[in-house]
């Protein structure tokens, strides 16, 4: 096992990483902008190094920086989180030449399933579903474009190779627009993500979102966690997730699950990863792998019983599996709220100093937060300041737990999001479970209809 690892990321996730450290008994550094000075998880570690101002561009961005700090204190290995510089390969590489472990995948792997094309043919070679689209990247050719489109079926849409965060997609729904709507995002994915390489999928109408987190070890040994359900979205962004997904059964999961374990072998994949698909009449399509610890993680930590940022650490220390597939037993239903400073229905973040902080507690809850009372909220970054997760035998239990911890929570000085969760909470469509990836939108756009009625 490492001496110390040094945590690259700020925030609730720098603060899981150094929990999961400190049961392993490893040593942290904590590295911080100037705006995260006082954080609490900054004080916890065991010694800690200022990288640069706020601008994340200046700090947690700054590669150079990082590398010299994990130098200076002798760190073994480096904990990207998530964001910042969790999928970028060439951090990693920089990371390993300097002689430190990167806690994730091998940089080549990052490269491989960073670009989305070659990420769709190799998960098509190991016989991960896709959505149905062109073969690879679409050619210059306005006739073969229109024939290939035409052969996928309209809708359609037009996906750029190397996008993420939601940009870099066109929707299609006429070949009156089909080579402007090619044009515009070639255009745009070139100046944002430096890859003018566009596809072409078959564009789904009505999907939830379902996604397979994946654990492999350096060894070619890979098992999956089951699933989750992160349909709640705004924005392209997860609202609320949950395991195991609402109404799937379980022989589609152990169908599709036994592909993405099958695919981690054939990348020769090491850590923890996530298998993103859209699920529409009983189908899984692949869409993208993110090749880190993701937000939602402890959904499937409640339902698993597995640490995954403790396996994440021990698989990179070059430990074996110590679990079989058999051995992955699901048990009970976990919701996560994430707990956002922002107005709850106008969605304008509200930063600023926490002056009330009761987070809430009791059977079956956890909260991974890094906020407490006195603590300021930073303007510079991402507005959530935690996760509350609610764990029940059922999830009917999940969800009453979810209402009660909603109800006791606490926070003043800022504004939260928690009145939108409390509301969705209520939610007839959401009790019942298995909404689409568009249900919330169009709940927000009614609501606000009937504001203005
Ligand atoms: P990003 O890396 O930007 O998150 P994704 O490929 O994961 O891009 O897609 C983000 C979201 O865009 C999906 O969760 C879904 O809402 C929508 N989307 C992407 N591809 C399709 C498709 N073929 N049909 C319908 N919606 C899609």
């Amino acid at each position: 096992m490492f001496g110390k690892v040094l945590i690259a990321n700020r925030g609730e996730i720098a603060l899981r990483i150094l929990r999961a450290c400190r049961e392993l008994g490893v040593k942290t550094v904590a590295v911080h902008s100037e705006a995260d000075t006082e954080a609490k998880y900054v004080k916890l570690a065991d010694e800690s190094v200022c990288i640069g101002p706020a601008p994340s561009g200046l700090s947690y961005l700054n590669v150079p920086a990082i590398i010299s700090a994990a130098e200076v204190t002798d760190a073994e290995a480096i904990h990207p989180g998530y964001g910042f510089l969790s999928e970028n390969a060439d951090f990693a590489e920089r990371v390993e030449m300097s002689g430190f472990a990167f806690i994730g995948p091998r940089p080549e792997t990052i490269r491989l399933m960073g670009d989305k094309v070659s990420a769709k043919h190799a998960m098509r070679e190991a016989g991960v579903p896709c959505v149905p689209g062109s073969e690879g990247a679409l050619p210059d050719d306005p006739v073969e474009i229109t024939k290939i489109a035409r052969a996928v079926g309209y809708p359609i849409i037009i996906k750029a190779a190397g996008g993420g965060g939601g940009r870099g997609m066109r929707v299609v729904h006429t070949e009156a627009a089909l080579i402007n709507a090619v044009h515009m995002t070639r255009a745009e994915a070139g100046a944002a993500f430096n890859n003018p390489t566009v596809y072409m999928e078959k564009y789904l109408e009505n999907p939830r979102h379902v996604e397979i987190q994946v654990l492999s070890d350096a060894h070619r040994n890979s098992v999956y966690l089951g699933e989750r359900d992160c349909s709640m979205q705004r924005r392209h962004q997860k609202v609320i997730e949950e395991a195991p997904a609402p109404g799937i059964p379980a022989r589609l999961i152990t169908r599709v699950g036994d592909r993405c374990a099958e695919a981690c072998r054939r990348i020769n994949y090491r850590g923890a990863g996530t298998f993103e698909f859209l699920f529409e009449n009983g189908e899984f399509y692949f869409i993208e792998m993110n090749t880190r610890v993701q937000v939602e993680h402890p959904v499937t930590e409640q339902i698993t019983g597995v640490d995954i940022v403790q396996a994440q650490i021990r698989v990179a220390a070059g430990e074996k599996l110590w679990l079989k597939q058999r051995d992955v037993i699901i048990r009970g239903h976990a919701i996560e709220c994430r707990i956002n400073a922002e107005d709850p229905f106008k969605f304008t973040p509200s930063p600023g100093r926490i002056t009330t902080w009761h987070p809430p507690g009791g059977p079956g809850i956890r909260v991974d937060s890094h906020a407490y009372a006195g603590y300021t909220v930073p303007p510079h970054y991402d507005s959530m300041i935690g996760k509350i997760i609610a764990y029940g035998d059922t999830r009917e239990q999940a969800i009453r737990r979810m209402r009660i911890a909603l109800s006791e929570t606490m926070v003043e000085g800022i504004k939260t999001n928690i009145p939108l969760h409390q509301e969705l909470m209520l939610d007839e469509r959401f009790i019942i479970g298995g909404t689409s990836i568009h249900y919330l939108e169009e709940k927000l756009a009614a609501k606000s209809e009937v504001g203005k009625g």
